[in-house]
């Protein structure tokens, strides 16, 4: 008889209980049920794997995008006593990997969708017994969603090769075309997802049009004296602002993937000790550091996506104390965004204008700011949420709206 669930999250990962729908995906998955799980980044989506592929015979297989991120993984597991291992390009133990996966002695094997699709690692998988296909930031699969990795659709397949293999879908970011894509992709029934809650009330939404960036930002530094991320578009940008928001008083130092791998290292170190540092970054900067005391998130120019724009003020606030994401945007941003358009492949072009007006109709509402996002990851939104600059101050019916209007219709 299986062990029992909430007795294996206790003894093996020291949680007292489940958060959010973390239950839910789990009862679906031990009960064999083919599953897609959307729940925001923190929310705990490789419990949802990890957990049953303790409690359930044979070896889980888990689809990866990164090596860094299967790595990250493969540590996290084995530190809690999970037998895991990773086929990767890097590792060097492979064979010996290998071996212990014919010998039943793996819990968890993680593998790149390239590796995975191969019909080498089809032959392997026919040589042990699996517990579940899991399938990591599983909106790659779709191109509609904001990552498309060709590779994934490959995967299915694969997946059929073992029908009664059970699949868990994962993902934090997928609007409602991606999710309807990934369960078609996968081979999920619609009524296997699970939706987990997207709201952070505790973040206070605020957009602004640009005029003076380095002014504007150099406000809320001093409205905001923790710790803060400001976000610019480019490597050269993210240098020009930190030095012009430095102050003897407060540190704000850059951080982007150019920068030496040592400086950057010691960059995010000093920051997640700090307590009151500025990180002025790309993108590049917050994927895996969890520091939860960070009071503002600013963006000097539009995000990629409203995506990425959650997950981007995602790192805001995670202590639950009162935090601000302001996004300054200019109609330049939605003119170079367009022309961007322009250039990817053509099959590729109605996802990404349909991305940008969602994130046009989030800049130019004068309605409640929560309710666009929310209702943008299929939640029921409220009338006003309460806590954003258009619910705290409702514009007079003003202008700005059309100035936008204008550069998103063409
Ligand atoms: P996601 O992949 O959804 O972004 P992770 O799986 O990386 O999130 O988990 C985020 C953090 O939450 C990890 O530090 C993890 O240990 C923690 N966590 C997961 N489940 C629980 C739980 N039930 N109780 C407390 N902490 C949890
Ligand atoms: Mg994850």
């Amino acid at each position: 008889m299986p062990a029992d669930p909430v007795s294996v999250l206790q003894s093996t990962f020291g949680f007292p209980g489940f958060r959010g729908v973390q239950g839910q995906v789990v009862e679906r998955v031990l009960a064999g049920q083919r599953t897609l799980a959307v729940m925001p980044t923190g929310a705990g989506k490789s419990l949802t794997y990890q957990l049953p592929s303790v409690v359930l015979d044979g070896t889980c297989i888990v689809i990866s995008p990164l090596i860094a991120l299967m790595h990250d993984q493969l540590r996290a597991a084995t530190a809690v006593g999970i037998r895991a291992g990773t086929l990767t390009s890097v590792d060097e133990n492979r064979q010996e990997t290998i071996a212990r996966f014919r010998a039943g002695e793996l819990d968890l094997l993680y593998v790149a969708p390239e590796r995975a699709s191969s019909g080498h690692f089809r032959d392997l998988l026919a040589q042990a017994p699996l517990s579940l296909f899991a399938i990591d930031e599983a909106h790659c699969v779709s191109e509609w969603g904001h990552d498309f990795r060709p590779d994934y659709r490959l995967l299915r397949p694969l997946f059929d090769q073992f029908p009664d293999v059970p699949r868990l879908a994962l993902t934090a970011t997928a609007d409602a075309h991606t999710r309807a894509d990934i369960l078609e992709q996968l081979g999920i029934p619609e009524e296997g997802m699970i939706v987990a809650g997207f709201d952070r009330p505790n973040i206070r939404y605020a957009i602004t049009p640009r005029d003076n960036t380095t002014r504007q930002i150099a406000d809320i530094l001093a409205e905001h004296p923790g710790p803060g991320i400001v976000y610019a578009p480019t490597r050269a940008a993210t240098e020009r602002l930190a030095a012009a928001l430095s102050t003897p008083k407060r540190e704000v130092r850059a951080y982007h993937a150019g920068l030496d791998p040592a400086v950057r290292q010691r960059n995010q170190a000093d920051f997640v000790a700090s307590e009151d540092m500025v990180m002025v970054a790309t993108v590049a900067f917050g994927m895996g550091i969890d520091k939860p005391d960070v009071r503002f998130v600013a963006h000097a120019g539009l995000p990629k996506s409203i995506e990425g724009y959650y997950q981007e003020t995602g790192r805001a606030g995670r202590d639950g104390d009162p935090a601000v994401a302001h996004l300054f945007w200019g109609a330049d941003d939605f003119a170079r965004a367009r022309q961007r358009i322009g250039e990817v492949e053509p099959e590729r072009q109605p996802g990404e204008r349909a991305r940008l007006n969602a994130l046009g109709a989030l800049v130019e509402t004068a309605g409640c700011r929560r309710a666009i996002l929310l209702a943008h990851f299929g939640e029921t939104p409220p009338d006003s949420c309460g806590n954003c600059d258009n619910c705290l101050n409702p514009p007079a019916a003003v202008d700005a709206t059309e100035t936008a209007r204008k550069f998103l219709s063409a």
